[in-house]
């Protein structure tokens, strides 16, 4: 049964001119793409999707870096998307990310690491939600 989840293209992928090889990779792994839109966030939204990591040493780092240009907000789609996408990102610190994944191929450092995906269902229904009004997920 296809599952939902929620991604970012993060500013540091999105600066780097990577968006279109980012999404061919996402659309090459067999995922639909229910809803993009590109903006900038404010600190104080960043916040409110990360909160959390509001007690985690790099709180204060990752929401200021969230909110230093324009991202891009995605609902992914397809039979276990929320799994399937973490596996496709690679871990967090690049250094340590398998051959093949976003995170090898386009991050830079672990905080500034390209994408984010969501990491369970519950994080996917709230993340989709904080970012996506219901009209825009026909
Ligand atoms: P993810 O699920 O792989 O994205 O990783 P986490 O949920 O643990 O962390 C959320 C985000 O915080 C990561 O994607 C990084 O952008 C950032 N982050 C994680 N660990 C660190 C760290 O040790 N230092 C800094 N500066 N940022 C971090």
């Amino acid at each position: 049964m296809a599952q939902r989840t929620f991604s970012i293209i993060k500013p540091d992928a999105v600066r780097k001119g990577h968006t279109g090889a980012v999404l061919a990779e996402i659309e090459k792994a067999g995922f639909q793409i229910v809803a993009i839109k590109k903006q900038s966030i404010s600190r104080a939204q960043a916040e409110g999707f990360y909160h959390v990591h509001k007690e985690r040493p790099f709180f204060g780092e990752l929401t200021q870096f969230m909110s230093t240009g324009p991202i891009v907000l995605m609902v992914l789609e397809k039979a276990n998307a929320i799994a399937d996408l973490r596996k496709l990102m690679g871990a967090t610190n690049p250094a340590n990310a398998e051959e093949g994944t976003i995170r090898k191929k386009f991050a830079g450092s672990i905080q500034e690491n390209a994408i984010h995906g969501s990491d369970g269902d519950e994080t996917a229904a709230f993340e989709i939600g904080y970012w996506f009004a219901g009209y825009e997920l026909i």
